[in-house]
């Protein structure tokens, strides 16, 4: 064996061609030891040490031979996020700030309530769709985040309170996929992370508290029922297309009807019947909280089992939108409930730490141009308003 030989073999990998063993999916990572040359078995004790124990130190996952935790050590790496802040806000909700490769930073969210603890995760760093009154839209875009990005927010919050392995008051029991960004247009690795929420070697949650909230890219959500069955929750905000195609744009392309009717198909695809859609609803003041809104969207959602949870909406500097009223929203309520659906209103937490639906932003470089078109419509926005301040100064 020549000295250069001998180089390459005892060199471990540089950090940006070894592989991340935190986002391999169990079948991955099956096919990752099977590479390997190792038995199936591996698969479980890795997952165990990695999710359930928090190590990512190979040296440390003892019950590995000391040839493969070499191999290991050389080849690839348990890298999570790197923390960035974490706060927590008067009412027990904590949002973190995490650093991803590349720079790009984001956050999630855990919103404690009795007897359980959900966690709000990110998908992407900023979003493509633009919603017309989401923080996280105004920002534009970066990129979609790895699996191990996404799994690795789970991880973080765990790390954060030294929680790993079963433990009667576990912080998280529950997360959905409702932080910046949007699931359906990172599928792959969506996918992939929620399978390691929901694997037994991992994080053990049931796929009935595994939710994916996405705004309707409905190509995708034809095909999640076939990979999938976590709970399912669509971002409607509006009865009918008109308005609709206003706040959510991605309507224009697929209509409210075909999105109801994908939800539908995924339902009937899950093998458990009696499974619901949620259908979340955002009230804007004077924009989608009429009476007559609620009339249309109790009809509309005769043709879908779901329950409807009402978000009075958060508002955000340059919104250009208020929050629906104590009374519109629960006037607004009362119709759906009359009319006999299942009703919940999200009540709005973390709002001292920015931590609320649609505020979360994180920092980030937009690679479109949205973030700037944004800010120079506030300039102008701005600049027409201060003439008529001067006039009435000068009155
Ligand atoms: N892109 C996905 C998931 C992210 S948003 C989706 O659209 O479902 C999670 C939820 O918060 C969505 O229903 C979204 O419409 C809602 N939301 C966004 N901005 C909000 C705001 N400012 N106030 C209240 N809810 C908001």
């Amino acid at each position: 064996m020549t000295s250069e030989i001998a180089y390459k073999v005892d060199t471990p990998h540089p950090r940006e061609e070894r592989v991340n063993l935190l986002g391999l999916s169990p079948a991955k990572l099956e096919q990752f030891f099977a590479e390997l040359g190792e038995k199936r078995f591996r698969v479980s004790q890795v997952l165990k040490w990695i999710h359930q124990r928090g190590v990512t130190d190979f040296e440390r996952m003892t019950d590995l031979s000391r040839s493969l935790r070499t191999k290991l050590a050389e080849i690839a790496e348990v890298r999570p996020p790197e923390l960035v802040s974490d706060h927590l806000s008067e009412d027990g909700t904590r949002k973190w700030l995490v650093r991803t490769d590349g720079g790009d930073c984001v956050e999630m969210v855990l919103i404690p309530e009795q007897g359980r603890g959900t966690l709000c995760v990110s998908s992407q760093i900023g979003c493509s769709l633009d919603c017309s009154f989401c923080a996280t839209g105004k920002q534009g875009f970066s990129r979609n985040l790895s699996a191990a990005e996404i799994i690795g927010q789970v991880w973080v919050a765990l790390d954060s309170f030294q929680a790993f392995g079963p433990r009667p008051d576990r912080p998280v029991t529950n997360v959905v996929m409702m932080g910046m960004g949007e699931p359906l247009m990172n599928f792959d690795n969506v996918v992939d992370a929620m399978n390691l929420m929901m694997d037994d070697c991992a994080y053990g949650l049931s796929k009935r508290r595994v939710t994916l909230s996405t705004a309707g890219v409905v190509p995708q959500l034809d095909r999640l029922g076939d990979v999938t069955d976590v709970s399912l929750a669509i971002s409607l905000h509006a009865p009918n297309n008109e308005l609709r195609d206003e706040l959510v744009p991605i309507n224009r392309k697929y209509p409210l009807e075909q999105l109801i009717e994908s939800a539908g198909n995924y339902l009937a695809k899950l093998p458990d019947t009696h499974r619901k859609v949620t259908v979340e609803y955002t009230l804007i003041g004077g924009v989608n909280d009429r009476p007559e809104h609620a009339r249309q969207l109790a009809q509309l959602m005769k043709a879908l089992p779901c329950k409807i949870n009402l978000i009075p909406f958060n508002p955000f500097p340059n919104a250009g939108y208020e929050r629906v009223s104590g009374n519109a929203l629960y006037r607004f309520r009362d119709i759906l409930t009359r009319a006999g659906h299942t009703v919940t209103v999200r009540t709005t937490r973390g709002d001292d730490i920015a931590a609320a639906c649609g505020q979360l932003a994180g920092k980030f470089n937009d690679r479109t141009r949205r973030k700037a078109r944004h800010e120079a419509r506030y300039r102008r926005q701005e600049e027409q308003e201060q003439p008529v301040k001067m006039v009435g100064m000068e009155g």
